[in-house]
């Protein structure tokens, strides 16, 4: 008999369904439907795939509110993050479906007479998709809406703790027309599913969304057969307040960054860098405004943060409470779980005197849970900001434009927010990040094309006879 797992509300330890543990065979399957729907979906005509998407799309619109509300049980997110999660996922659809009236190619003159030359984008084949659980609808279209519309085909493995939104996300893509095997689904853990999956010699690109650690473990079990690996992992994402700043609209940014999702967002602002002058005024703001924050269910309309999304999750982010206290942080507030009918809830929790170099100041905490650390100037809080291995996001909040650009050229991250905190990507700009938040490629925008599709040269002579490139062009006398 096939094993199962259970998907539990976070809020509640509630199960909300059962689904199959899939293994190694179960993978085999889906990469051979894969497989045989590739012949036929890489050559249907792209503007028809971009169609599907927007039909996706507006699927997706009709059912924004059951997405949303079903994100809020089994995900754990409130109502208004889920709603744009769900809208993210909306906003990519219609984008990669415009996408295939474009996916433009170069021509460029050729060197010789009566020859054409032009790049064109093709399909990669069978796509391995891996995604975490914390945005559950959007990130599994950042994945399969670019790699569909580019003519590949899909097999997704999405989170444990997700499954049930991971099916409705793929039934909706059946409902919009995506034929038979485009689209399949291998439900179970990361270490069977997800690296079978990895492992399958058939599936030659793998897009992995998740934590830096697994992120390594897939590089290399995808290293034997020398696959196309895109990588959006973790991040320790600084906010710099300088002693210019708005301080009220940068403690909004501050709260709306460190807290929302409860800190389980990749772009998370779990570092504020705070210049010396605004330091003490920043810590009471800060402060008084996460005691404000009303901690509850997702679907209950006065929450402003939910639990945690597992009980092993609450567990880690508590273990980090008593690493800042023997690190000699000091505890502001928070640092404790939040007793409310059986969830994973733990309060927003605000360090102060970090130093950049303690473990909460350099590690992915993936809660909400903040470091406060003080510098004496901007060259200083520049330096506190890169200190760190991974690269996602970044964020100044300052009213000196010399200061802005300054900070848009030297913090080392993909993205970089200007008075604003360090979440708010859109799905037309590349999304992703600088050192060990990835390998150099990019989600979303124009540049996630570049992980879904192989570029192809091609030459066209008509000139009807022989002619060699770099030979018989090359005594022509150089112009004057
Ligand atoms: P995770 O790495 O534990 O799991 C992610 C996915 O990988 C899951 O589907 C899991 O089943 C699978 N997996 C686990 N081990 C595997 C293996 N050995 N082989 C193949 N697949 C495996 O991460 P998570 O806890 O689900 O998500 C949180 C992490 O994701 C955080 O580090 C967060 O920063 C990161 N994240 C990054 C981005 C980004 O775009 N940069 C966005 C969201 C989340």
């Amino acid at each position: 008999m096939t094993q199962s797992f259970e998907s539990v509300a976070p809020a509640t330890g509630e199960v909300l369904g059962r689904f199959p543990r899939s293994g190694a065979a179960d993978v085999d399957r889906a990469v051979e439907r894969a497989k045989t729907a590739y012949e036929e979906w890489r050559l249907v005509p792209a503007p028809e795939r971009g169609a599907v998407l927007f039909r996706f799309a507006e699927l997706l619109r009709t059912h924004k509110d059951e997405l949303t509300d079903l994100m809020t049980r089994e995900m754990g997110k409130v109502k208004a993050e889920a709603g744009g999660d769900v809208q993210e996922a909306i906003d990519m659809s219609y984008y990669m479906g415009g996408e295939g009236r474009r996916l433009f190619g170069h021509t460029t003159p050729s060197e010789l007479r009566d020859k054409f030359m032009m790049s064109v984008r093709m399909p990669v084949g069978v796509v391995g998709a891996i995604t975490p659980w914390n945005f559950p609808i959007a990130i599994p279209s950042w994945k399969l809406a670019p790699a569909l519309v580019c003519g590949n085909t899909v097999v997704l493995k999405p989170a444990e703790d997700t499954p049930l939104l991971a099916d409705r996300f793929v039934e909706l893509l059946a409902e919009a027309g995506v034929p038979d095997g485009v689209v399949n689904v291998v439900h179970g853990f990361g270490e069977e599913a997800g690296d079978a999956l990895v492992r399958h010699p058939d599936v030659p690109v793998i897009t992995f969304t998740g934590s830096r650690e697994t992120g390594i473990a897939v590089t290399k079990a995808a290293a034997d057969h020398l696959k196309h690996v895109h990588l959006e992992l973790g991040g320790k994402n600084a906010i710099v307040v300088m002693d210019d700043a708005d301080v009220d609209l940068a403690v909004e940014g501050i709260v709306w960054s460190a807290f929302g999702t409860s800190g389980q967002r990749c772009t998370a602002a779990s570092r504020v860098i705070v210049h010396d002058a605004v330091y003490g005024e920043l810590q009471t703001k800060l402060v008084a405004a996460a005691e404000r924050l009303r901690l509850g269910p997702g679907w209950e309309d006065e929450t402003d943060v939910g639990p945690l999304i597992n009980r092993a999750a609450l567990e880690k982010v508590h273990s980090y409470t008593a690493i800042g206290k023997d690190e000699g942080a000091k505890l502001l507030t928070g640092g404790e779980a939040a007793e409310n009918g059986g969830g994973f809830y733990y309060k927003p929790t605000v360090f102060a005197d970090a130093e950049p170099g303690m473990r909460i100041a350099q590690e992915e905490i993936f809660g909400p849970t903040t470091a406060l650390i003080p510098v004496r100037s901007f060259d200083e809080a520049v330096a506190a900001a890169n200190s760190v291995r991974y690269g996602l996001s970044s964020s100044i909040y300052t009213r000196d434009v010399n200061r802005a650009f300054r900070a848009m050229r030297d913090l080392e991250t993909g993205i970089t927010y200007i008075n604003a905190g360090t979440t708010g990507a859109e799905v037309h700009l590349p999304f992703g990040g600088t050192k060990e938040t990835g390998n150099g490629h990019r989600e979303a925008g124009q540049a996630a094309l570049d992980v879904f599709t192989e570029w192809k040269s091609i030459y066209v002579d008509y000139s009807g006879r022989l002619q060699r490139a770099q030979i018989d062009n090359a005594e022509r006398p150089a112009p004057r």
